[in-house]
């Protein structure tokens, strides 16, 4: 059995989690913590009777309990990087969902891992649909290379651009090797921000905030007298739990934190 704890446990995406991870048959729900909810038994969270395991406000102090083999953190962005520090430190494997880190902090966190040799994941997207959008634009920016994305999340989301978005530019930027247009330079912003935020290459990302959605992109690509629209939807919070098993039984197996799902599905 692999003993699981789960952290942003009190969030929505954290009580999917404990949900999923409580109901795996090959694991062992061994703790959960999160800054608010201290002392709630997670049962009634996810919709059962009270299970005796009840929401606990210290990572550190949880980790050393319970002794852990993997902490599946959906914190949020001022949480999650020492959060994960503090499980390698613990050499317990981070499985990081929350996203907002920068790219540096995501190298420190790699290296230290291999330092240490303790396996994990940070992915800023659990969908498999959204790892195949990913993949799919990476295919098509080799022959339609202007591009620009727009990513749509519910309201309360706190970073922008969404780490799926930054993932995508990325893997994009890499793939592109055609001539792509850099835009008129006389272009004039007369409402700023209205043509988004520029990655690098000149890739735009926009980003749509909008109660009733839930995490939803659309990378279009413009060519000569024509698009191509690959977009992805995650309807529910449901959506990103397949993922997220996979990811807890395969870093099992691994000695290195890897970025991106698409580490553990298609390498
Ligand atoms: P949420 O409902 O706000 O839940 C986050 C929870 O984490 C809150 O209860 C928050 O408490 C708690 N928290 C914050 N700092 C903490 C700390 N230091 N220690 C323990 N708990 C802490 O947010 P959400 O919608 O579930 O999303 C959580 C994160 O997952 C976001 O970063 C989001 O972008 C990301 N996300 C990732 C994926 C993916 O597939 N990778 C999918 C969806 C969402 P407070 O309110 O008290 O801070």
């Amino acid at each position: 059995m692999i003993r699981v704890m789960v952290t942003g446990a009190y969030g929505r995406m954290g009580r999917e989690v404990l949900k999923t991870v409580w109901h795996a048959e090959d694991m062992d729900l061994v703790g959960a913590v999160d800054g608010r909810g201290e002392g709630v038994d997670i049962g009634p969270l996810i919709g059962i009777d009270e299970v005796g395991i009840s929401i606990e406000n210290n990572l550190e102090e949880a980790i050393k309990r319970m002794r852990p083999d993997a902490v599946v953190d959906f914190t949020g962005p001022q949480a999650v990087y020492s959060n994960t520090i503090c499980c390698l430190e613990h050499k317990v494997r981070p499985i990081v969902g929350a996203t907002g880190m920068d790219p540096g902090q995501i190298n420190e966190i790699v290296k230290l891992s291999e330092q240490i040799r303790v396996g994990g994941l940070i992915a800023p997207n659990f969908a498999i649909g959204a790892i195949l959008m990913m993949r799919f634009a990476c295919e098509a920016v080799r022959f339609l290379p202007d591009v620009e994305i727009i990513e749509l999340h519910h309201d309360q989301k706190v970073d922008a651009p969404s780490g799926t978005a930054i993932k995508t530019a990325e893997a994009i930027f890499e793939q592109r090797e055609n001539e792509y247009s850099q835009g008129l330079p006389t272009e004039m912003e007369t409402l700023e921000g209205a043509r988004g935020g520029k990655f690098h290459g000149g890739i735009r990302i926009h980003s749509v905030r909008l109660p009733g959605l839930v995490a939803h992109q659309e990378v279009i690509f413009g060519g000569l007298g024509q698009t191509l629209t690959i977009r992805h939807d995650s309807i529910t919070r449901e959506s990103f739990m397949p993922g997220v098993l996979l990811a807890i039984r395969k870093t099992m197996n691994l000695e290195r934190v890897v970025y991106g799902l698409d580490k553990l599905l298609f390498e």
